[in-house]
């Protein structure tokens, strides 16, 4: 498991999972902590940790062929883990490109479609981007209002995309546009296409060494061969959000993970009144709350991966996981924040950025309030998200 594994979760794990488990750690503790601070002070992306995170093998995560590593949602899941405790910023950049775009060109992409595009991808060589939120459309992306109107052999697409994750650098950035039929698709636009225009959002306190575009779409032409044969409507979308969200759990897992392991190292060094203030009660309380979250959230996502594997995780199950953890590592971070006094604001001792971080995981990929409606629609059968009966997001 992530350590700390309080309750020996580590043995049900297979070889192979803690394998990629380790291979993942060592790559994060060598290349990405050293210098995730300086990129995220200055709000640069590494860009030069592409290659060496290539070389890992896991882009594509769970797909199967294609150049992709095909891996259990549980090796997924510890990667995505191992990727944030090193820094929230580089698990969130594989998070868009290995999860979101990957996922949705294998699950709504033809088999020509994939055979065109994935194996790039999983070769980090082609970086992807999902383009959904909108300006006046986040938790409601459902009334996305990006029209793909067709013309001839392309489609022309206007309208206006924010919050993008490697929209700015990506090779192909897929646009979730409404066609004339008012049908939801998605197309995938590449690098260079006259009429898109992406700019780094700036100003943000949360994930600064990853980049998030403001992109508009004007004319943009996209070959008819560019729109994801398998998606007719809003609904597929959702199943590619609902098939990911369950590695954002661990996602939160990672920065909580990372956290207390900062906490309680610090606890044990610090001292105040003429001891460590790990010896003192309340400090020991905390830490001792810390590790039983962290314990069952270890073990959440290790049973939530496992029915994502049989094939049998519902899109409520993953909510919960999004919705719990994420609410418990925010708790988590912000004491690992205190325990370290001062020094959990200065970014050198690294909680600082998680604390920081933690926050846009909070909301990203579906807010704490939205996952807790979904899954509350599906323990009373009623909706509460938009106040219609049986809406699907
Ligand atoms: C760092 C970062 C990276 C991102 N990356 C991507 C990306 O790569 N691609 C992409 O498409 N998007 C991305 N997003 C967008 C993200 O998914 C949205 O920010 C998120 O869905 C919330 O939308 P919003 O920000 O518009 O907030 P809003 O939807 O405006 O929500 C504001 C508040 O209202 C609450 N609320 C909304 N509706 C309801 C309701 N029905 N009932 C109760 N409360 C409600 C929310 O819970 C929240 O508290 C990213 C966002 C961030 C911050």
């Amino acid at each position: 498991m992530t350590s700390p594994d309080f309750y020996a979760v580590e043995e049900l794990l297979e070889p192979e999972e803690i394998a990629v488990r380790d291979r993942v750690r060592a790559f994060g503790e060598r290349e990405v902590v050293p210098i995730a601070n300086e990129y995220w002070e200055r709000a640069e992306f590494p860009a030069q940790l592409v290659p060496k995170l290539a070389e890992l093998g896991v882009a594509g995560g769970t797909i199967e062929g294609y150049g992709c590593p095909g891996m259990s949602a549980v090796s997924a899941g510890l990667v995505a883990a191992e990727l944030a405790r090193a820094d929230g910023s580089i698990g969130t950049f594989n998070g868009v490109h290995s999860f979101l775009a990957m996922q949705s060109i294998a699950m709504l992409g033809s088999e020509e479609q994939r055979q065109r595009w994935l194996p790039q991808m999983a070769r980090m060589e082609t970086i992807g981007a999902f383009g959904l939120t909108e300006p006046r459309h986040g938790s409601d992306a459902v009334g996305l209002e990006t029209s793909a109107r067709r013309d001839g052999d392309a489609f022309e697409l206007d309208g206006q995309k924010k919050w993008i994750g490697n929209g700015s650098i990506a090779d192909l950035v897929l646009i979730w546009a409404r066609d004339e039929d008012g049908d939801v698709g998605g197309y995938v636009v590449e690098k260079g296409t006259p009429g898109f225009e992406a700019t780094v959002m700036t100003g943000k306190t949360a994930l600064r060494a990853v980049w998030q575009a403001e992109i508009t779409l004007s004319g943009v032409r996209v070959p008819a061969g560019n729109k994801l044969a398998g998606c007719r409507s809003f609904k597929d979308v959702s199943t590619v959000l609902d098939r990911t969200r369950y590695t954002v759990a661990w996602r939160a897992l990672g920065l909580a993970t990372a956290s207390y392991e900062l906490a309680l190292a610090h606890a044990q060094q610090r001292e105040q009144f003429g001891q460590p203030i790990a010896g003192y009660q309340l400090v020991q309380d905390k830490l001792a709350r810390m590790l039983a979250e962290i314990t069952s959230m270890q073990l959440m996502c290790w049973r939530l991966s496992k029915l994502a594997d049989a094939d049998r995780m519902t899109p409520a199950m993953a909510s919960l996981a999004k919705m719990n953890h994420a609410a418990k590592a925010r708790a988590i971070v912000a004491d690992a924040r205190d325990i370290l006094g001062g020094d959990g604001i200065l970014l050198d001792h690294h909680v600082a950025r998680h604390h920081a971080d933690m926050e846009a995981v909070f909301t990203f990929e579906g807010t704490d309030s939205v996952q807790a409606l979904i899954v509350g629609r599906e323990i009373t059968g009623l909706s509460a998200i938009s106040g219609r009966r049986n809406d699907r997001r």
